[in-house]
């Protein structure tokens, strides 16, 4: 099984109370495709600028990470700058340089388009369109991440899209905003009428919620002494989230749920270094022996 996603591979300036860095590689479809990679062959559709060098793309390298649809074009990488306050989901965007992604259209290789596991990472939802009308043949599963720019630039687009998305997996602001609802249930309920039969709120440092149609679950983040950069977090969840459910047979109500809690543990990694530091490192029986953890910390009897 295979799993492809696209979206931005990025350099990033990052600044936390922990510390600062100029220039870090990253980009939602790095930090997904790092995490996904324990679980699944991924397949990374995205672009990058004549600024990516070979010791960049050493990311990818020695992992089941093809990169054979990362296209090179003329100018620089995308670049993206935040902050963070003390609280990690306190973030502002300091800069945001499109680059080589303003032009950017997405081309499958061939050897992609059976794909039966997508994510969408965060970009125009057009982009995100024309990549799943390049895949033969039905998926199994489509997720899809976006943010409040395109709700509010791009409804009609972003609306087209959802139609053909199981999972949405966007924030608890990003939530309110779709649905027009300040209630999270009942926003799930709305989405559910656009498209998607699973909602996935990721909520920082609270941890995840799961809404689906007949029942909800949630993850709590795992307590960690040392949170220093919160950037990727969510798409490692979402490498965890996807890379999980692609490794399995079917996607029953149990796999969503442990879905659930592998995406907790990839997210708890990408947090605790600054930029990719801590997830490149990252074993197999590290995310094992968290995952346990995961279960001991939400057990208890009635
Ligand atoms: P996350 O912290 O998981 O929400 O994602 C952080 C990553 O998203 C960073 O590495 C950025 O490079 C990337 N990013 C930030 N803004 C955008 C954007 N507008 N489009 C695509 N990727 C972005």
């Amino acid at each position: 099984m295979s799993l492809l996603v696209v979206g931005s591979v990025a350099f990033d300036a990052i600044e936390t109370p922990f510390g600062k860095v100029d220039r870090t590689l990253g980009g939602a479809a790095t930090y997904f495709s790092v995490a996904a990679s324990f679980f699944t062959q991924v397949n990374l559709v995205g672009v990058v600028g004549d600024d990516f060098t070979k010791k960049d793309e050493a990311i990818f390298k020695g992992r089941r990470i093809d990169i054979r649809g990362l296209e090179r074009a003329e100018g620089k990488t995308f670049f993206w700058a935040g902050r963070y306050g003390i609280d990690p989901n306190d973030r502002i965007t300091l800069a945001t340089e499109l680059n080589v992604f303003s032009s950017f259209q997405p081309r499958l290789p061939e050897l992609f388009r059976k794909s039966r596991h997508i994510f969408l990472a965060n970009i125009d939802p057009t982009l995100q369109k024309s990549v799943l009308e390049q895949v033969h043949g039905e998926p199994h599963l489509v997720g899809l991440d976006t943010m409040n720019y395109w709700i509010e630039k791009t409804p009609t687009e972003l609306r087209e899209i959802l139609r053909h998305t199981h999972v949405l997996m966007i924030n608890d602001a990003e939530t309110r905003m779709l649905a027009n609802e300040h209630n999270l249930l009942r926003a799930a309920r709305h989405i559910f009428s656009l498209g998607p039969r699973t909602l996935v709120i990721k909520r920082g440092e609270h941890g995840a919620l799961m809404v689906h149609k007949d029942w909800v679950f949630a993850v709590p983040a795992l307590p960690l002494e040392e949170v220093h950069d919160p950037t990727g977090a969510g798409d490692s969840f979402g490498g965890g989230f996807m890379g999980y459910l692609a490794s399995v047979p079917s996607v029953t109500d149990t796999a969503l749920r442990r879905a659930m809690v592998y995406g907790s543990v990839m997210g708890s990694f990408a947090v605790e270094r600054f930029g990719l530091e801590r997830l490149r490192k990252v074993t197999r029986r590290d995310i094992n022996a968290r995952a346990r953890h995961f279960a001991a910390l939400t057990q208890f009897r009635l």
